[in-house]
């Protein structure tokens, strides 16, 4: 504890207390009550039998001791009723109430992370480590921190006037002391080290562990968990993980066991020598019975008041290496803005490709080799190949998910990553092969706005292009009809093909000049992805358009075709210049595929 230059990074309890300040109005005044209440306590205890005990031996009439006993049991019974209610006041309202937007800012910076990050191990594993730092099991949370920090300082005020009433008397106690508090730093910091090593060891297993028992529990695993029987497999893993952290918890015990013990002793050794040294003083007139029950008193409480200072530094410093994890997410990996261009489309639009090559993130192959093409306004573009081919990776480029690792994309003669991101993010819409629906109304989860912003009849008329008419007036809240049934029992489960044209009205709904429609049908026959395609080329009108698929006929009907094949574009033309193409790619794929269609 003592190893590092500085003891405690004070920065989390500043960030903290600057947060509840912010959120939780109101917290400080019940906060500087608590401490009053909780220094007030010791005191009693101190000073209430000294004076009872005075009063008898001074033969103080009846009714004076009693009066003096009622003020001691009222005093202590307002100071515990006031301390217990501000604490039930501060966890249901403050603690609780700054864990959630603590909780918010995560999930925030979790959505503004720079894309490409969100793939590392490294940005899961700061997530995980964010999250534990306000997780209130590891680091306290909030009201570990506050209750840590009232404790210390009510402890050294406490500390520092009770060695003063010791010191009145005389100064060998504070030598037992001394003794007694160094011995349990020994101890204390020995017991802490085990906690830290088994708080490591416990970690390698627990994100496994935690990923096993949400899968478990995860409805929407009960399918494949069911029908492979995958239960008992995950079970067993239940158990293994369960018997490897016993077997920590066991290991790390046992260490612990001896600087437990010697602990205990050394808090009875103490307690007997003073004991016997403060008896000592009163046979020799040195010091009344009152006197002894008072410096008895003290001498616990210094004891007690050094141990805690001592205990709530440990505690800080063990919640500030934490948080400070908490910290660091929310404050670091900021998406960089670079560009500050706003896009200019009253001309049209033209995307460029020059010499595009792009490797992922830590991966040594490239997924893209020397792209070049020109998409220009109102061109129905396909982008076809096989798996893997790049497809996919292509329409991320211009989703500007990523950055291309040699050559550029232009939007009218300016490289996409020179414009203001949110400028260049109107220009573009997509339907992703693994898009997403959240569990908000249909109507929220197309418009991706509060609901109350816009008129049903403003929707109503997409709606039914896109199929969903027939449907969306089937449920009885209509529109605003919760997607799943998570968090609301009123909502309907969409079928594959419900949940897919909800996410093709929230792209044509943006009324961004290029669409793109990336294998959100992959799951779907050939006959059907087809007319969704076709579907879809009518809804878009007039705007650019660019499809994805592995299955050639589903794009038939476009202009102009990519066909990619290993990160390359291997062929272009439209769909009968390619099929002339006797030996060509995307000839013999549509050969194989032919049947498919028949
Ligand atoms: P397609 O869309 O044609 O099926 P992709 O563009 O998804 O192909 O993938 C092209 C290549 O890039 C493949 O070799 C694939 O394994 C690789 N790839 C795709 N996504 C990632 C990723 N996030 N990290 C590393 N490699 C990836």
């Amino acid at each position: 504890m003592w190893k590092d230059k500085k003891m405690i990074k004070t920065k989390p309890i500043r960030y903290f207390a600057a947060a509840m300040r912010k959120y939780k109005k109101g917290f400080y005044i019940f906060y500087a009550v608590l401490i009053a209440a909780m220094m007030i306590q010791p005191f009693i205890n101190m000073f209430g039998p000294k004076m009872m005990i005075d009063a008898i031996m001074g033969k103080a009439v009846i009714i004076s001791i009693i009066k003096i006993a009622a003020v001691m049991i009222l005093a202590d019974f307002v100071i515990k009723l006031i301390t217990a209610f501000i604490n039930e006041e501060l966890d249901k309202e403050y603690y609780a109430g700054l864990d959630r937007h603590l909780e918010a800012a995560v999930g925030k910076k979790s959505m503004e992370l720079k894309f490409e990050t969100t793939e590392n191990k490294e940005t899961l594993d700061a997530l995980a480590d964010a999250r534990t730092g306000i997780d209130s099991g590891y680091s306290g949370g909030s009201k570990g921190l506050f209750n840590s920090l009232a404790i210390l300082i009510v402890n050294i005020v406490v500390l520092m006037l009770s060695v003063f009433v010791v010191c009145r008397y005389s100064f060998i106690p504070l030598a037992l002391v001394l003794v007694n508090v160094s011995l349990n730093v020994f101890f204390e910091s020995r017991l802490n080290a085990i906690k830290i090593e088994q708080i490591q060891q416990l970690a390698v297993t627990d994100r496994a562990y935690h990923y096993l028992l949400h899968g478990l529990s995860d409805i929407r695993y009960g399918k494949d968990i069911r029908l492979f029987n995958a239960k008992d497999m995950m079970l067993g893993r239940v158990d293994e993980f369960n018997d490897k952290q016993s077997e920590i918890n066991k290991t790390q015990a046992k260490k612990a066991q001896k600087y437990l013990s010697g602990s205990k002793i050394n808090q009875a050794v103490t307690a007997s020598l003073t004991y016997l040294l403060l008896a000592m003083m009163v046979a020799e007139k040195k010091i009344g019975i009152g006197d002894f029950t008072m410096l008895v008193a003290a001498v616990t409480t210094i004891v007690t008041a050094i141990n805690l200072v001592l205990k709530q530094i440990l505690e800080l410093k063990k919640f500030c290496s934490y948080s400070d994890k908490f910290i660091k997410y929310v404050e670091g990996n900021v998406y960089e803005e670079k560009g500050d261009k706003k896009t200019d489309i009253s001309d049209g639009i033209k995307i460029e490709f020059k010499n595009v090559y792009f490797k992922y993130p830590g991966s040594t192959e490239y997924a893209l080799k020397n792209i070049n093409a020109t998409i220009k306004s109102g061109e129905r573009w396909s982008v076809v190949g096989l798996n893997g081919a790049g497809k996919s990776t292509f329409i991320k480029l211009i989703c500007r998910l990523y950055e291309c690792t040699e050559g550029e994309i232009l939007l009218n003669g300016v490289n996409i990553m020179d414009y203001e991101y949110s400028s260049y993010m109107k220009t573009i819409s997509a339907v992703f092969q693994d898009f997403c629906l959240l569990n908000f109304s249909i109507k929220e989860n197309i418009i991706c706005d509060r609901p109350e912003r816009i008129e049903d009849d403003v929707l109503m008329p997409l709606i039914e292009e896109v199929g969903l008419k027939e449907k969306v007036d089937s449920l009885p809240q209509g529109l605003m009809t919760p997607v799943f049934r998570y968090y609301d029992q009123s909502g309907f489960e969409p079928s594959g093909g419900e949940q897919q044209k909800i996410a093709m009205a929230r792209a044509l709904y943006k009324d961004a000049p290029v669409l793109i429609l990336d294998e959100p049908t992959a799951a779907f026959d050939p006959i059907a992805e087809r007319e969704i395609y076709e579907q879809f080329n009518t809804m878009v009108k007039d705007k650019t358009a660019i499809f994805i698929s592995h299955r050639l006929a589903s794009c038939r009907f476009c202009d102009k075709l990519l066909v990619f094949k290993d990160g390359e574009i291997v062929e272009r033309g439209t769909h009968q210049s390619l099929l002339k193409l006797q030996d060509g790619l995307y000839a013999k794929m549509y050969k194989t595929q032919e049947k498919m269609y028949k």
